[in-house]
């Protein structure tokens, strides 16, 4: 379901008039650009970007900025309002942005890239801020990127204003914990999820798509705390044990090897990573790339629960399908918050002047992240919905609440 498509169904739900519903379709603000960047060789090239400030009802827009060739003004319009739900379900102070500029950064040198960086954020300093709208890294740009872009702003306005942009190295501003952040958070639902359902961790199977960031994180975070890792996988295939696996040896065999096939150990066997999403698991744990559980896959998911870590793991049609056959899905608008959630956090230590310590920063996304998991079940009870549903209800009830006030 589209952004749009999928927004008119909650504003039924809601019962939302149709000036509301109209002012929430379209960003409040869009902006294209286009700047020259001096190449190595001396020529100069013209790049386009674009920043999309959907809502700011709820506080200064927040959103990544992206470097690929496939950026564009419907992709950055549809990602800054799903950003506004997904900062609103988080329950920050925050409204929705994204941007990027097209570009195959694979086909510029460093030189290149730190020059079209900035270009970009000096194109569009006047229409961010820390107070207005505060990008982060997205895809193909990164803490280094963010630090060209902040050295630049500064310039532009001529103060230092680390605030101004978040996922900055940690000697530039960064927060600790934003590598643990979305692995960690996955964590903090799985416990909420268990203590609700009255299951103990050590009863618990849970198998996890993708070795990633997140999903090693999540995967280390959650063996941590006794729950039970039966399977894990790369883009190559996957390893199960029922007895569950120990996930820094698997970690350790993909760093040596480059991949997870092969690891060996009792009662460790190769399954493929159609065969992880059908085991016999209490939690599936979708952490790699979208669109892996379909209609065509859906029915044979025996997993009472779903926590998407990654985005869009699930289609439209196969939500349906998990519906029906009772599954309950966390929907990874809300069960990968954790990493917006710390980047808002930096964005507060900076605007203090404080330097918080990574256990002061996973805390408080403990704080954060379980309420908001616990507000969405209460929704899901209240609209007899699923919980993607209910998520996108309480994100959008919230936004309209505060756009009422003005
Ligand atoms: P990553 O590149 O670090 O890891 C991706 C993992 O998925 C790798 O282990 C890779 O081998 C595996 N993989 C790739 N294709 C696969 C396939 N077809 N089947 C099974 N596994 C496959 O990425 P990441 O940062 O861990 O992000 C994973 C997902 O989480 C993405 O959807 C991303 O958008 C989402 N996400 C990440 C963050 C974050 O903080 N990193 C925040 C929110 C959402």
């Amino acid at each position: 379901m589209n952004a749009v498509a999928q927004l008119e169904k909650i504003a039924e739900i809601l019962k939302l008039d149709d000036e509301m519903l109209s002012r929430l379709k379209v960003p409040e603000r869009f902006i294209e650009v286009n700047f020259p960047v001096e190449m190595d060789d001396g020529s100069v090239k013209i790049f386009k970007g674009f920043r999309s400030q959907h809502n700011s009802a709820r506080g200064p827009y927040k959103g990544g900025l992206r470097f690929s060739p496939e950026v564009s003004e419907s992709e950055v319009k549809a990602l800054s309002m799903w950003m506004s739900w997904k900062c609103s379900v988080a329950n920050i102070p925050y409204g929705g942005g994204k941007g990027g500029v097209i570009v195959n950064t694979k086909e510029l040198s460093e030189a290149e890239i730190e020059r079209l960086s900035r270009a970009f954020i000096h194109s569009i300093h006047e229409v961010i801020g820390p107070d207005k709208d505060i990008p982060a890294p997205d895809m193909y740009t990164n803490p280094q990127i963010m630090a060209w872009m902040v050295d630049e702003y500064s310039k532009d306005v001529g103060e230092n204003t680390p605030a101004v942009i978040t996922g900055k190295p940690i000697d530039k501003g960064g927060s600790e914990g934003r590598t643990a952040a979305t692995g960690q958070g996955g964590v903090y639902i799985l416990e909420a999820l268990a203590e609700k359902k009255r299951m103990k961790a050590e009863e618990t199977k849970v198998a996890v798509q993708g070795i990633g960031n997140v999903g090693y994180y999540f995967a280390k975070l959650a063996a941590e705390l006794g729950f039970k890792i039966v399977a894990l996988s790369d883009s190559r295939g996957a390893v199960y044990s029922q007895n569950g696996l120990d996930v820094e040896a698997v970690k350790k065999h993909k760093s040596d090897t480059g991949s997870i096939g092969g690891f060996s150990g009792e009662g460790v066997e190769e399954i493929s990573n159609e065969d992880l999403l059908k085991l016999e698991v209490d939690v599936l744990v979708p952490a790699a790339v979208e669109n892996v559980i379909t209609k065509g896959n859906a029915d044979g998911i025996k997993a009472d629960f779903i926590i998407e870590l990654a985005n869009g793991p699930v289609t439209p049609e196969a939500d349906e399908i998990l519906h029906k056959n009772g599954v309950l899905f966390v929907p990874d608008i809300l069960a990968n918050s954790g990493g917006v959630t710390v980047s808002y956090f930096e964005w507060v230590q900076n605007k203090k002047e404080e330097k918080w310590s990574e256990e002061e920063v996973l805390s408080k996304l403990k704080d954060q992240i379980v309420p908001a998991f616990n507000d969405t079940m209460d929704m899901m009870d209240e609209l007899k919905s699923d919980m993607r549903t209910a998520a996108y209800a309480i994100a959008v009830r919230r936004i309209v609440d505060e756009m009422r006030q003005y």
